[in-house]
């Protein structure tokens, strides 16, 4: 996924001139972006990588790539349950270094989403008390689009972007009311992780300066409150953003 940050050379030369530096989007949520006039720009996104897949899938749907939203979609929400399970885990474990615990504990199934999914619903019933509950025909569709390569239309991708967001929801809300002293820690400990490139970026790319990138989620997952996420509201962030991009570049 591309990504646009303001380049801080540029703004530092001239503090009247907003020119956009344009990277890709790496797992670790690092973008080596280059402006116009030859700066590069090491920035990193500060959210979940669920938050940023869910950001991919709206920017595909925009564009017109239904299929390529629902695989961004249908990640963003193993994404969150992954998230769940290891603050459940942060919060229930008690090791001298619980989250080195849990990150061995993640090594034994993280290619395995079945298993990821048992885990999920067990932490899901362990916290919220009420059983988790997939929409059987919204995961029929997945796997058609995800394993048979059906060709998804706007209408289905937009019913399956709304089925998820539902459910995203429902995780976020949960995350924000049972694990509020445990999101933080764990939050710098994943960012911790991509320390080393950020530091090796930075070393390849002489001049190079860093700035951390922080805009509404789409998700509103970065608001302090809990408030639901609707396909509508996500589209029309993602579009006042593309606007703004579109008229400094
Ligand atoms: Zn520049």
């Amino acid at each position: 996924m591309k990504h646009y940050c303001l380049c801080i050379n540029c703004f530092e030369a001239d503090n009247t001139s907003l020119i956009w530096a344009v990277g890709e989007v790496q797992s670790n949520l690092l973008a080596i972006c280059r402006c116009p006039n030859g700066h590069v720009q090491i920035s990193g996104l500060q959210y979940d990588l669920f938050d940023v897949l869910f950001t991919s899938g709206i920017h595909a749907y925009r564009k017109g790539f239904y299929s390529e939203s629902v695989m961004s979609f249908a990640a963003s929400l193993e994404r969150a349950y992954e998230l769940f399970i290891k603050l459940n885990l942060f919060k229930t474990v008690k090791t001298d270094n619980p989250l080195e615990t849990i990150d061995k504990f993640w090594k034994e199934i993280e290619g395995q989403s079945e298993r990821q999914y048992g885990a999920f619903c067990s932490a899901y019933l362990m916290t919220v008390r009420e059983a988790w509950k997939a929409n059987q025909e919204q995961v029929k569709f997945r796997n058609k689009v995800i394993h048979k390569g059906y060709i998804a239309n706007s209408q289905e991708a937009k019913k399956y972007a709304e089925y998820i967001i539902g459910c995203l929801n429902n995780i976020m809300k949960a995350i924000k009311e049972n694990f509020a002293e445990q999101r933080s820690p764990l939050y710098f400990h994943i960012k911790k992780l991509a320390k080393p490139a950020k530091e090796k970026s930075l070393k390849e790319n002489p001049g190079a300066k860093y700035s951390a990138n922080s805009g509404p989620s789409l998700l509103k997952w970065n608001s302090h409150n809990h408030e639901d996420a609707t396909f509508a509201d996500a589209l029309a962030l993602a579009e006042s953003f593309d606007k703004t991009i579109g008229e400094q570049i």
